[in-house]
């Protein structure tokens, strides 16, 4: 089914739309989502014509065409507005541009707003959408928004009550890409499509959950935006709870995007609320120095383009949260995320219960393991026999990576999204009570460790972060999984 619509980019000069959002809006347009009745209004401060608009598209979209002529006739469907999100006028030449070209394209007058901008500029533009007669009511009207949602739960709160002097919750789609990563769709499989996890996912038989979320690079160019935000915003109030809330969820009675958020609410609802000492204990903060990775000598992030040389801003995070659920509660669900670690890696590892022998031989517990990237796929590690005359058992585990040739033809995570947006499923998008939970608990850390009431531990750039987080599991008998080897 091909959809009607016409999408409106606001931030269309901007990176994101040109690594992401073009490239996604044209597999969806190869994949006959997308036909000739669509158009896309970019909308940013340069004064861009038409013609320069289409040939970054183009460009942008160069290696996924089949031909030069694909890719022309795909970027004749874009149109070009210069605006200020600020200036009341732009909004009606917009508002003209969009009614002339519904005709022109036959959209059914439905409509796609993505804010692809700084948060800063998303309630002006909400506002003025409704004001300059934008939003009308008629045909679909869906509203797009990029990360961060708020900094804290007062400026989320305060974003989300501007959204929705315009829009309904159901009309709002929060966007956190890693939601429309294949693995990450997997989980419903994996959980729920194998009688194995599905009566062993409880308190009663898995030992702890653990989350990863390491990058090998540091801030980079982001010095100055990532001083003020740290990891936990950026990685954990978003990301890391999304991810738990799928791993912690109970069963939805059916696999639609009501019931599959009503699961995914309650357990953010069911996040444990720590008491002040859980708080000091439960959660890690630390910052990278310098370090080598293969040879190469990285900086200390106080060192860092854009970064207060006394920062204190954590580029690591670490610590366990709960769920107080009948499956889950008591289950502790560790996670780290960091920069500058020892490798790149995304990945949840599930720790079964187990008993330490059998017939006097140890046993490892097994480990399911969800690679989400930059592998996909997934493994088991049960024990067996070791080969040979005596009887030992060790650990063998079995593997599954997603080969390249489906990883190619998987979706982007952002063609995901979009092709959900089209068809009105926002399951994989961040509901309004589960982004206000999240912050509820992040802000409470945040204030801790502004307040000094927690140490920043420094850890060498090319290491997994500092064994405060090591020592943390250890209290629970557990260990980090996975441990990959330093390369100095
Ligand atoms: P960017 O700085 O490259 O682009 C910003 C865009 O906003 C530009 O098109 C600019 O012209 C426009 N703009 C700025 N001020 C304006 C004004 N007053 N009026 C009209 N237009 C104005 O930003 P980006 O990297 O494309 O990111 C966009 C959003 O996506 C941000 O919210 C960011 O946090 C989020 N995001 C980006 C990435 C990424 O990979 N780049 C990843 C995740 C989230």
């Amino acid at each position: 089914m091909s959809s009607k619509v016409i999408v409106t980019i606001f931030g269309a000069s901007g990176d994101l739309a040109k690594r992401k959002l073009y490239p996604s809006l044209f597999r969806l347009y190869k994949s006959g989502n997308l036909s000739e009745h669509f158009a896309v209004i970019g909308t940013a401060r340069r004064p861009w014509s038409k013609e320069y608009f289409e040939s970054v598209v183009v460009e942008s979209i160069t290696d996924l065409a089949d031909s030069p002529q694909q890719a022309q006739e795909f970027a004749s469907h874009f149109y070009y507005q210069s605006h200020d999100v600020n200036d009341t006028e732009h909004y009606i030449a917009l508002r003209d541009l969009q009614n002339s070209l519904d005709e022109k394209y036959q959209t059914e007058h439905n409509k796609v707003f993505f804010l692809s901008m700084a948060p800063q500029f998303f309630g002006t533009i909400a506002k003025h959408l409704k004001s300059e007669g934008i939003v009308d009511g008629q045909g679909f009207e869906r509203l797009i928004v990029e990360k961060p949602f708020g900094t804290d739960l007062e400026t989320a709160s305060q974003l989300n009550k501007e959204l929705e002097e315009t829009f309904d919750e159901e009309q709002i789609f929060r966007i956190d890409h890693y939601l429309g990563k294949e693995m990450i769709q997997n989980i419903f499989a994996i959980r729920f499509g194998n009688l194995i996890f599905d009566n062993l996912w409880n308190r009663d038989f898995i030992d702890n959950i653990q989350i990863t979320f390491a990058e090998r690079l540091g801030v980079e160019e982001r010095g100055g935006y990532y001083d003020h935000s740290g990891a936990l915003r950026d990685m954990v109030q978003n990301h890391t709870l999304q991810l738990l809330s799928l791993l912690a969820m109970d069963k939805p009675a059916t696999f639609t995007k009501d019931a599959i958020r009503a699961e995914k609410i309650k357990v953010f609802e069911q996040l444990h609320n720590p008491t002040d000492d859980e708080l000091k204990k439960f959660f890690i903060r630390g910052q990278y120095r310098s370090g080598t990775i293969e040879g190469k000598k990285d900086i200390s992030y106080r060192s860092e383009p854009n970064v207060y040389p006394e920062s204190t801003t954590e580029t690591y995070a670490s610590g366990t949260f709960f769920v107080d659920s009948d499956r889950f509660r008591g289950v502790p669900f560790f996670f780290r995320t960091g920069k500058r670690l020892t490798q790149k890696g995304t990945m949840v590892n599930v720790v079964f219960k187990q008993t330490d022998s059998i017939f006097g031989h140890s046993l490892q517990p097994n480990v399911l393991t969800i690679y989400i990237q930059p592998n996909e796929g997934f493994s088991l590690s049960i024990n067996g026999k070791e080969v040979g005359e005596k009887f030992s058992i060790a650990p063998i585990s079995f593997d599954y990576e997603t080969d390249a040739t489906a990883t190619g033809a998987s979706p982007e995570p952002y063609e995901k999204l979009i092709f959900d947006v089209l068809n009105n499923d926002s399951t994989n998008y961040s509901h309004w009570h589960e982004v206000r939970a999240s912050w509820q608990l992040i802000d409470r850390i945040e204030k801790l460790w502004a307040e000094n009431g927690a140490p920043l531990y420094e850890y060498k750039s090319g290491s997994m972060g500092p064994t405060a987080s090591d020592d943390l599991l250890a209290e629970y008998g557990a260990e980090w999984v996975w441990k990959p080897e330093p390369k100095n």
